[in-house]
């Protein structure tokens, strides 16, 4: 369903730094009002918001640990007073320290699933109430965070993090295929190694660029170059993809 994406919303969780914050910045030249979600970082949160007021745009910022339902239910609440929903970017995700399955805890794992699974499922939940036409809504996009991860299994570094963008995939794909004579599309983009500061929370900060020689393109790709393709799913460009998953890793 075509819509004009110009005073409708668009959540982006983890939008306050890394690849959000780049999607964050492009959604809003494309005439998007944002909703800024963030986990802690409020400072910078609020430099996206700023950052978009003072091109005339429009967003706030809204805490929501996506691994807590009861922020997520605060963060579309907020969604709501702001515009009428037209975008769910579930880019919020966290990584592991490097370690093989046989060191990891229970609760690394659990904590891994609830951010990067749940956390995306129990959002895209509340958007689709919103966006579908069975609930009275207008249609929309959801775009997921995958990883390349998913793909190749990062043995030795976090097949944890690995497996729960596996579960991203098949989401995208089974998500896109419920909603799509609903007038909502779906659809993952699959990041290889970006430069932002994932992989110091990880611990390995030099990671990406250490990395970098193995990708066919013998680099590391920037945020905005993810957030390039987010928006263009999110676009009316975009008008017949759904349940597709897009690379973005230069060839990796
Ligand atoms: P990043 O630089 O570490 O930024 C993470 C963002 O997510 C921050 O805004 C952070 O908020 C937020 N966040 C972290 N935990 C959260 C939680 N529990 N609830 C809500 N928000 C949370 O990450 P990134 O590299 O931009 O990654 C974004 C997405 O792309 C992730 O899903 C990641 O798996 C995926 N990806 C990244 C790469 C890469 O190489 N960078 C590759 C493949 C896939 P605060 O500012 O408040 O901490």
């Amino acid at each position: 369903m075509p819509f004009d994406s110009k005073d409708r919303v668009a959540v982006i969780t983890g939008g306050s730094r890394g690849i959000g914050r780049a999607t964050a910045l492009a959604a809003a030249a494309r005439g998007f009002r944002i909703v800024v979600g963030y986990a802690a970082n409020q400072a910078a949160a609020d430099e996206v918001v700023a950052t978009i007021e003072a091109k005339n745009g429009k967003a706030i910022a809204v805490k929501c640990d996506v691994a807590e339902e009861k922020d997520i239910l605060a963060l579309f609440e907020a969604a709501d007073k702001f515009g009428a929903l037209a975008a769910l970017v579930n880019n919020a995700g966290i990584v592991g320290e490097t370690a093989r399955v046989d060191e990891m805890s229970a609760e690394r794992i659990q904590r891994m699933m609830a951010v990067n699974v749940t956390g995306s499922i129990l959002c895209a939940r509340e958007a689709v109430k919103r966006m579908s036409t069975r609930h009275g809504g207008k249609g929309g996009v959801i775009v997921n965070l995958s990883s390349v991860a998913a793909k190749l299994g990062s043995p030795n570094t976090y097949v944890d993090y690995a497996a729960s963008k596996g579960a991203i995939d098949s989401f995208t794909v089974g998500l896109g295929h419920e909603v799509a004579g609903e007038g909502i599309r779906v659809a993952a983009i699959r990041p290889g190694l970006i430069d932002t500061d994932i992989h110091g929370s990880g611990g390995d900060p030099d990671r990406a660029h250490r990395l970098a020689p193995s990708v066919p393109m013998k680099r590391v790709g920037t945020a905005e170059e993810i957030a390039n393709a987010i928006v263009w799913l999110m676009s009316d460009e975009a008008s017949y993809v759904t349940s597709a998953i897009l690379d973005v890793s230069g060839g990796r």
